[in-house]
């Protein structure tokens, strides 16, 4: 089948309105949430039902062409970009299909959003956990593709562990079942791998979530130091007391006044070198009692203030400035580049100072904000990926930093997912022999190697294209 015969064909599927072609309706789809990345696909197709959607992935396999799945394009690792095949867009799946508030679940399709799932289920006294920054726009389809976490993980866990069960459609066509909704069945854990998989496993279709009582009573403190090492030192000591916060996370100096000086200004100490923002839930006395312990470890710990939000608009303008972060650097750069290493909680100060000397070293702009409870750090460098010069120290400070995490027994990334962007970096934490396990479990859900081609593992070791003949050779055929 050449390309026209398959758009000929994914159409009679979806209706011509959902099948693109032209170079410039593909060009919205050319980039992720990291913006110095483009690749463009040759087709994008859209399906609308499960019906469709399994029909698009049978005529993609008869066509034995590659594809990617996407979702929101909210990625931050440029893991939903498609270089001249097929982009398969999962964003019109969008139903809540059930909710079963007596066993605590519901059942969704891949595009639904985050924030959409939560505003749903809350009338009903129940959440969704997971709580990426993105939550506005980004679908749990993408949030299981890159098991992805976000501020209030640091006590209720990451996606992996909230998804009880998933419908998949492997890139053969065929369906499987992995995990079950009642809970734990015996038998290999493949629920498991796929979620991580970061769109190279198959299409998550049917998703059941887990879903948890809303807590009881909520308080959110913002603490505001003049030393960056102060605030990452407190951060060692709450989570050392004992005290689990729903959430704390660090925001340094650089971030607070970028934050503070766009839409999203949260009131934040203009002056303050690094702000804590630490959110404890539960019933009302432990609250009160763990409120107590934080402020305390906050003062002694050097903290010039702590703030308690009376009610809740001030709560959610704290978080307003924390989860518009990112966007706010909009303002300073057209490009921008966010690591995602995870590091030993106890190193925080130290490599916190190993960044601001590679910052100086490398003469780029460094803002902070990040997981602290969790150590997962995101340090952004804004910048213009246009000028090459800049681009070249940029990346040398990324790499430097990266290193500098994994030196101290971190990891490339916690949550984002390897995608394209920290592909370079998976030697530096994978031998050889468990790249190739890797590559052996893909191969697992994906023989044929065409869904989210070269993505993930470096192909060098897991020799993923060469292999893969008949994935290279439909890729050419497509671009023809
Ligand atoms: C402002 C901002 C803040 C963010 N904050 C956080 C945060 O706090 N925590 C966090 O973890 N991430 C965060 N992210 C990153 C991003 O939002 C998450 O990775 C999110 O899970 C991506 O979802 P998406 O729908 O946009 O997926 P996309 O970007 O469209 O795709 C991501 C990956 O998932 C695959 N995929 C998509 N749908 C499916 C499917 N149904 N089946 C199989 N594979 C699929 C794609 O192929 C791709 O590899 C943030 C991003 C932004 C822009």
């Amino acid at each position: 089948m050449n390309l026209d015969e398959v758009s000929a064909r994914l159409t009679e599927v979806v209706g011509e309105r959902h099948v693109l072609t032209r170079v410039s309706e593909l060009l919205v789809y050319s980039s992720d949430g990291l913006p110095g990345y483009r690749k463009q696909p040759t087709l994008a197709v859209f399906p609308g039902t499960r019906d469709e959607t399994i029909a698009v992935v049978r005529i993609l396999a008869e066509a034995k062409l590659p594809f990617v799945p996407r979702g929101a394009g909210t990625g931050l690792s440029g893991g939903a970009l498609a270089d001249g095949v097929v982009l398969l867009g999962l964003h019109r799946l969008k139903n809540i299909i059930s909710i079963d508030v007596e066993n605590r679940r519901a059942k969704v399709e891949p595009g639904v959003v985050n924030l959409k799932l939560n505003r749903t289920v809350a009338p009903k006294g129940l959440m969704y956990a997971p709580d990426p920054s993105s939550e506005a726009a980004c679908t749990i389809g993408g949030n299981i593709a890159e098991n992805a976490g976000g501020p209030h993980c640091l006590k209720n866990g990451v996606t992996l562990n909230h998804i009880l069960a998933l419908t998949v459609i492997l890139p053969s066509g065929e369906i499987v079942e992995l995990g079950a909704e009642e809970g734990e069945r015996d038998g290999y854990d493949l629920r498991g791998a796929f979620i991580g998989s970061e769109g190279c496993f198959g299409i998550a279709l049917d998703i059941t979530v887990r879903l948890i009582p809303r807590p009881q009573v909520i308080r959110t403190m913002l603490c505001d130091f003049t030393t960056v090492d102060a605030a990452a030192r407190v951060t060692s000591a709450i989570v050392a007391s004992g005290v689990i916060p729903a959430a704390l996370e660090f925001l340094d100096g650089p971030m607070i006044r970028v934050v503070e000086s766009s839409i999203y200004a949260a009131g934040y100490p203009k002056d303050a070198e690094a702000v804590l923002l630490v959110e404890l839930d539960g019933l009302q006395e432990g609250v009160d009692a763990d409120l107590e312990t934080v402020r305390r470890l906050a003062l002694d710990g050097g903290a010039r203030n702590v703030k308690v939000a009376r009610d809740e608009v001030e709560r959610l303008r704290l978080w307003q400035g924390r989860k518009k972060a990112f966007g706010a650097m909009g303002r300073l750069s057209p490009h921008l580049v966010v690591q995602d290493a995870v590091i030993p909680r106890s190193r925080l100060a130290e490599i916190l100072g190993r960044i601001e000397g590679i910052r100086q070293k490398y003469g780029v702009i460094v803002c902070n904000v990040f997981h602290a409870g969790d150590g997962n750090l995101h340090p952004n460098i804004p910048y213009n990926a246009d000028d090459p010069e800049e681009s070249e120290r940029v990346h040398l400070a990324m790499k430097e930093i990266m290193q500098a995490c994994v030196s101290v027994g971190g990891s490339i990334t916690g949550e984002h997912g390897v995608g394209l962007d920290k592909m370079g970096y998976m030697d530096l934490i994978f031998d050889p022999v468990s790249l190739a396990a890797m590559c052996d479990l893909r191969d697992a859900f994906d023989p044929e190697r065409r869904a989210n081609p070269a993505k993930v593992i470096p192909t060098h070791r897991c020799r993923e294209w060469m292999a893969a003949p008949s994935a290279r050779a439909s890729a050419k055929a497509v671009q023809a």
